[in-house]
């Protein structure tokens, strides 16, 4: 009895087999949209405010 898991793309239940390659994804293409998803979120910068300008306080 094979182990069912979901999709982590689309939800859909997949067979944990040895046969499908694209494990936990049902799909190739789900696969490829996850990886996708993982590699743009690795070239978000946290937003982090920039130091003071230390000429800031004119005289
Ligand atoms: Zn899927």
């Amino acid at each position: 009895m094979p182990t069912i898991v979901d999709c982590p793309t689309c939800g859909k239940k997949v067979e944990w087999t040895a046969e499908n390659k694209y494990r936990p994804f049902c799909s190739e293409r789900c696969k490829q949209i996850d990886l996708g998803a993982w590699a743009e979120e690795k070239y978000v910068i946290p937003v982090v405010n920039p130091p003071k300008d230390p000429n800031e306080d004119g005289n």
